[in-house]
């Protein structure tokens, strides 16, 4: 480069230097496989004495462990050899035709011959893509979008094109536009991944009017919808929203989750695809995974069959009804002028907008100093974007540790705007372009 000064000895040297002696073997695919730079600090944000705003882990200490337990022993006893079986790569069909039932509280109809049982809907977004992604494929996606999700399409070497969202979920004319854009360039979308209810991470849900817009403008671009869909259940004040899946069988592919509504421990969720997908899916499980796994997929049909399971949905919908609250009412008293957040009416994440010039990224390490963590927004984000906003999850702290998590977090971002009024913006020390990389980063299992 004309102009730049000459690295210094042995820069150039080191530059090629790597401590993995396997680098030259690795198959292209990994190298969109990224570790979250975050990992290292989460290690430190785990320790009691931080609250953690950031992993979204359900609150399973709720569960009626003991009757659980008594399920379990039963299970056991009467069905052990089987449920300790392999089972059918599809999974097994009784917990098949339960999953269209638990589906049918949403407005959708299918067949169990359609759905397939996954570990978790996360293989399922993982199949997905190796039935439908080739290297530089494209897929819209909302902008922000399900990290464990963009994660998949990088490893599938896809190309993440994001479309915006506001209040309402996805916007229609932004997925237009992103369209039409790609085909100026021709190109053509393959996939839409969806997550129109409580959003991960945006915290809001696509209205009833966009759901069918949004439908329609996939259809006539010939995009499949991939609607991930796994807080559905779990609205505070409303019914479950009528499903894209429930308007349209065609053009949708749906993954559910038991992970929200009784544990994501069990690894137990599911695809509802087309039919003719339906046998690609089984196949490319199966030269994964053999088969779902059996005990897991065993204990989540007993207790769909013998437990008040809806009830329990309602004992954890009231407890992250009084969680949203209670941050939603510290974020009120705390956080200051021009900063902005989402009010979410279900799920467990409030997507918070810093006020202008803030890094969230680069504010961690301090926020984390100060006994606090959050989730950055560029995880979220597949094109370096992300970086004025960060995630909340409220699902796991109890109200006391939160309205104390937002008040330390809102004591960081006073100190940070201050540092930058009387130093300029690289008080802060912004993340940079260095690592705007288009490559998305795995979550670690507990910040997903
Ligand atoms: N999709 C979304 C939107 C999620 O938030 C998560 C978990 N955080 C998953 C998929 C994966 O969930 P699981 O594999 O546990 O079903």
């Amino acid at each position: 480069m004309a102009g730049s000064p000459p690295p210094p000895p042995g820069a150039v040297a080191a530059a090629h230097v790597s401590l993995d002696p396997y680098v030259e073997r690795y198959a292209a695919r990994t190298h969109g496989m990224r570790a979250s730079e975050i990992r290292a600090l989460f290690a430190v944000a785990n320790r009691p004495e931080v609250v953690s705003l950031a992993g979204g882990m359900p609150f399973t200490a709720a569960l009626p462990l003991d009757s659980v337990g008594v399920m379990v022993a039963d299970l056991l006893r009467t069905a052990g050899a089987s449920a300790l079986q392999y089972t059918g790569g599809q999974g097994d069909p009784v917990l098949r035709e339960q999953i269209t039932q638990v589906m049918a509280l949403e407005g959708i109809t299918a067949s169990p011959d359609d759905v397939v049982v996954t570990v978790g809907s996360q293989q399922a977004l993982d199949l997905v893509s190796r039935v439908f992604l080739d290297p530089g494929d494209v897929v819209l996606a909302e902008a922000p979008s399900y990290v464990g999700a963009l994660g998949t399409f990088s490893s599938a070497q896809a190309e993440v094109v994001h479309v915006a969202m506001d209040n309402d979920g996805l916007i229609p004319a932004a997925l237009q536009e992103a369209l039409d854009r790609l085909a100026a360039r021709g190109r053509r979308a393959k996939l839409l991944y969806t997550v129109p209810n409580y959003h991960n991470p945006a915290g809001v849900s696509m209205s009833e009017p966009r759901r069918d817009e949004v439908l329609a403008i996939a259809r006539s671009a010939g995009v499949l919808v991939l609607e991930d869909n796994p807080y559905g259940l779990l609205g505070f004040d409303e019914e479950p929203r009528r499903a894209l899946r429930a308007r349209t069988s065609d053009e949708v592919l749906y993954l559910g989750s038991f992970s929200k509504t009784i544990s994501p421990g069990l690894r137990v969720g599911w695809v509802l695809a087309p039919h003719a997908v339906r046998e690609k899916l089984v196949l490319a499980s199966e030269a994964q995974v053999l088969c779902p796994p059996t005990f897991s997929g065993a204990i989540v049909s007993a207790y769909l069959r013998t437990q008040p399971w809806l009830e329990q949905v309602k004992v954890f919908r009231e407890l992250y009804r009084e969680r949203r609250d209670a941050t939603l009412s510290a974020l009120a008293q705390h956080f200051p002028a021009g900063a902005t957040w989402t009010r979410p009416t279900g799920g467990f994440y409030v997507w918070v907008t810093l006020p202008e010039g803030l890094d969230s990224k680069a504010m961690l390490p301090r926020a984390v100093h100060a006994r606090v963590a959050y989730v950055p927004g560029t995880g979220f984000y597949a094109d370096g974007g992300g970086g004025r906003h960060l995630r909340l999850s409220y699902c796991f702290p109890e109200p006391d540790r939160i309205r104390e998590g937002v008040r330390r977090l809102a004591a960081v971002l006073s100190e940070e705007s201050e540092l930058r009024s009387v130093f300029g913006p690289h008080a802060t020390a912004p993340s940079g372009s260095k690592d705007r990389g288009r490559r998305a980063q795995t979550p670690a299992p507990d910040l997903a």
